[in-house]
């Protein structure tokens, strides 16, 4: 019997969490994936209800007052949160739950559900890797790489609250050792 736990996966931009992530839902259908609630416009390929949920302005807001969010903060010029619905369908199905958020999220989560919460901080083998990366992307122009820079020094700052720190200079290691630290918690 597996205790559910909240798992918590931030780093910051560029240090490929994304992928890592995208790894661990193969390898473990049986974990649920929390789909945060946003207000940035949809990118090509993804789906409303499945990438996130893409509210308005308002409807963000609607959600914050009337308490749906776990926790909420604003990056890049847009909300992004946790829908209260998505921790309590894991806690209610004694499931556990991956959460792609950002560091200060997951560091709201641990507040909320402390033991039940599991944060892995995922750091970049240095902060010119980081910034090579964000470039190779090409998704981002030389303003939002500059922003998504200076926000990367607070998050490693940050980062040093979490209860664990994978370094990914070598993806498929970086999953592997994700995965071990997984299984570790659900099996307690
Ligand atoms: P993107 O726009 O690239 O999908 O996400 C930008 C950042 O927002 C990523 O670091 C992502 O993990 C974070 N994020 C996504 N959903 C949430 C959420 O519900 N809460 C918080 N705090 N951050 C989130």
């Amino acid at each position: 019997m597996s205790t559910p736990t909240l798992l918590v996966i931030a780093s910051p931009s560029g240090g490929g969490k994304t992928s890592i992530i995208k790894a661990l839902r193969q390898r473990h259908p049986e974990i649920e994936f929390s789909v945060s609630a946003t207000t940035r416009s949809m990118r090509p390929g993804e789906t409303d209800g499945k990438d996130y949920f893409f509210l308005t302005k308002e409807q963000f807001e609607e959600r914050i007052a009337s308490g749906g969010l776990v926790e909420y903060e604003q990056l890049y010029g847009n909300y992004y949160g946790t829908l209260k619905s998505e921790t309590d369908r894991a806690l209610n199905a004694g499931a556990s739950m991956l959460f792609d958020i950002d560091v200060r999220g997951g560091l709201s989560i641990k507040k909320m559900y402390g033991p039940r919460s599991v944060l892995i901080f995922i750091a970049p083998p240095g902060i010119d890797v980081l910034e090579t990366r964000l470039r190779n992307r090409g998704t981002e122009d030389e303003a939002t790489v500059r922003r998504r820079m200076e926000r990367a020094a607070m998050e490693m700052e940050l980062g040093r609250q979490f209860d664990y720190t994978v370094v990914n200079d070598d993806l498929a290691k970086a999953i592997d050792d994700v995965d071990r630290i997984i299984m570790n918690h659900m099996s307690q």
